[in-house]
């Protein structure tokens, strides 16, 4: 039953799902939710919703909810379940025990891209704060890392520059690697909005995604690269601008480092990088995309949107920089209309980025080496911050394996499902000595875990989440929690156990501590938030009313860097044993691994991953529509059934991940992005063979 009752008070709050950030009315019945309804005056989503946020709520009242917290000794041993004291008291002794054995930096956590901002600034607080070391790790790493790196390279800051409401203003877009419709659906409607009235597209996807032909919107260009060549497709759009004069060289002289866009077009314009000389490998048609190259150099305003199929590649971090080259370019930044956009996938993604979570930066992305900021730490959290970066999520994984990582702290996130090399995340896992897991359900790690804490849901939590668009967005505790404490509480328990003093009543509290330390938020308070519904980061004394848009009329890191791109080849190769490229995505009505979306009381919703195969392909193979199919890479093999398809390429094969059957972190590799090791999940060479099912 999703309506039910007469509501008798409404809480406006933000969605749990996806990085638009909309917003909702709960409308409550008692202490019972009777619908979600979108908030019209919700400035990320103006009264509009996707079928997740409107409906995938149930999972809260779910029954396989953990609401008491448990331990036990060894993983071999049953649970146990125990007060929140000795819950808290166990995991402490534990975490510390193992220091005084294997040393300070033997323990870490990892921080989740589906918590508040509030939550996650104390979670990489307790590990630098309390542990004594950078051991923090977010989820960001298997998504959106290479955004953080490569942006960061070439503007100064590792954030989309626009706010939704400039595709309104926008004349020509790119979508490469995103498929908005399904996972970023109130902004896609936005966008086949100003599609409609006359902006033209062009989509970079291996896949034909809805956005190419659909009932209302048609793509002036369809580039269906070869999966792992994006950064070779988009050295050769550089490549013809720069070859037929089409950049904007008055941009690129005012804005931009003049020397090292001399370097960067020397580069490009080497015949190599033509479209011609890289149709064989790339799989793109030279004249379409010589037409797009022009069409987006010429045609006004132009907008580039990316999502994962960008950045989980082993030349990530590169292909983000080719990117943010081409908007430099074309001198599409600092106005309505332009910019680089990184569509997140996680409701939070931006926020536990911006909070400090990786090992390398304390929150708003200042480098742990910074004396200055690590003097502005420690004179508020009044303890000495190491030096020295901490450990990526893959090295505690590999650390835990050599036997010198030995205690993991883990909210919010199912990394033996969601992490590449699921063998070897297992391994890592069971060679530690306590694994902490604060979480909704008793998931895949949990069951690698000696302690799980019962976490709440987004409708039992205070705090703010921050969408693509640097938006902070309140959310507003619409239930108590039923587990008994708000996830920041259970934290702050915590590190209390572990020796610390923390102190704080409510996260506003906490978002206070937040706007002290971390410049971009200075303005920030959850006065200011309600006052304003909503701002957009930097807030501060120089933007009091927050930034819709940045890079306005300098780069935040002074002249935009243009930085060489070189096409490397990934490791990952197809040949006779394993002849195709597998690359995966979503389905609208799914969240990632589906833990919550799957809990839902709607079994419409409850939709297999397929496996999406050419008919050509499927004919060679013997496999019909329907047909059970094996799925095998070098890395292992899986079942699911075919759907025959001509959206796919001869020689690609697409799936999605959102069933824990599927497995499909068995089939990828470990192959990961050079800069950040955002795992390669978009490139797996596979062999598909009829099977009589699981
Ligand atoms: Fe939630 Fe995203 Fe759908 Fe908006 S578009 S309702 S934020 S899942």
């Amino acid at each position: 039953v999703i309506e039910m009752g007469t509501p008798d008070r409404a809480v406006v709050t933000t969605c749990a799902y996806c990085g638009v950030g909309c917003s909702f009315k709960a409308e409550m019945q008692g202490d019972q939710l009777v619908r979600m309804v979108p908030y019209k005056h919700g400035k990320a989503n103006r009264g509009h919703s996707c079928v997740k946020g409107r409906f995938a709520y149930g999972y809260a009242s779910h029954k396989d909810r953990i609401l008491n917290p448990m331990i036990r000794d060894r993983i071999s041993d049953p649970w146990r379940e125990v007060s929140w004291d000795e819950a808290l008291g166990f995991a402490a002794k534990k975490m510390r025990g193992i220091q005084a054995e294997y040393g300070q930096k033997s323990i870490g956590v990892i921080t989740s891209s589906r918590c508040t901002n509030e939550e996650t600034y104390l979670v990489q607080k307790l590990a630098r704060a309390v542990f004594g070391n950078n051991n923090t790790d977010t989820c960001a790493r298997v998504c959106h890392s290479p955004t953080g790196y490569g942006l960061g390279q070439t503007f100064g800051t590792s954030a989309g520059t626009q706010d939704f409401d400039s595709v309104e203003h926008t004349d020509v877009v790119i979508v490469i690697g995103a498929n908005p419709t399904d996972g970023h659906p109130v902004f896609a409607s936005r966008l086949k909005k100003r599609l409609r009235a006359g902006a033209k597209l062009i989509v970079i996807d291996p896949r034909r995604i809805d956005l190419v032909k659909s009932a209302h919107v048609k793509a002036a260009h369809h580039l269906p690269l070869r999966p792992g060549t994006n950064v070779a497709v988009v050295t050769a759009l550089a490549h013809v601008i720069v070859t037929e004069g089409l950049m904007d060289e008055a941009f690129i002289r005012e804005r931009c480092d003049w020397d090292e866009f001399q370097d960067y077009a020397a580069f490009v314009s080497d015949p190599r990088h033509s479209p011609e000389a890289n149709e064989l490998l790339t799989g793109v048609p030279s004249a379409e995309l010589r037409e797009a190259a022009r069409l987006f150099a010429t045609g006004g305003n132009g907008a580039i949107y990316y999502g994962l199929g960008v950045t989980e590649h082993s030349q990530g971090s590169t292909t983000v920089m080719s990117i943010a080259n081409l908007a430099m370019l074309t001198g599409n930044l600092g106005r309505p209309g332009v910019g680089v956009n990184p569509l997140r996938g996680q409701n939070n993604v931006q926020g536990a980025c911006d909070m400090g979570s990786f090992p390398h930066e304390l929150p708003g992305y200042r480098h742990v080496k910074n004396d200055d900021v690590r003097d502005l730490f420690k004179s508020v959290w009044g303890v000495e911050i190491d030096s020295e970066p901490g450990l990526r999520i893959p090295n505690m994984l590999d650390a835990a394996v050599d036997g010198t990582f030995k205690g993991l702290y883990c909210q919010g996130e199912d990394i033996l499902q969601s992490d590449p090399d699921t063998k070897h995340v297992a391994a890592g896992l069971a060679a530690m000595e306590c694994v902490i897991v604060h979480d909704l359900f008793l998931n895949e790690t949990a069951n690698y875990a000696h302690v799980f804490l019962p976490g709440s849901t987004f409708l039992e939590k205070d705090g703010t989440f921050t969408n693509a668009e640097r938006r902070i967005n309140r959310v507003r505790e619409v239930m108590k929690p039923r587990n008994g404490y708000a996830d920041w509480e259970i934290t702050q328990k915590l590190a209390n156990a572990m020796g610390a003093n923390w102190s704080y009543m409510h996260p506003s509290q906490i978002m206070d501590e937040i706007a002290l330390t971390t410049p971009s938020f200075a303005g920030v308070s959850y006065t200011v938030l309600e006052e304003k519904g909503s701002v957009q980061w930097p807030c501060n004394e120089a933007h009091p009313d927050g930034t819709p848009l940045m890079h306005v009329d300098g780069f935040v890191r002074g002249k935009g860097r243009f930085i060489v791109t070189e096409y490397v080849a990934t490791d990952e190769k197809t040949g006779p044993r394993f002849p195709l490229l597998l690359t995966t995505g979503r389905i609208l009505s799914q969240y990632n691994v589906g833990a919550q979306t799957r809990r839902t009381e709607n079994v419409v919703w409850h939709e297999a991953d397929l496996l999406e195969i050419h008919p050509h392909d499927a004919e060679n193979r013997g496999i019909n529509e329907g047909d059970y199919i094996k799925l095998a890479s070098r890395s292992g093999e899986t079942s699911l059934r075919a759907k025959i398809t001509d959206r796919v390429s001869p020689g690609v094969v697409y799936t999605t991940f959102h069933h824990p059957d599927t497995q499909a972190n068995v089939i990828t590799t470990d192959y990961s992005d050079w800069a950040t090791n955002c795992p390669e999940y978009k490139v797996t060479a596979v062999q598909v063979s009829p099977s009589n099912g699981p």
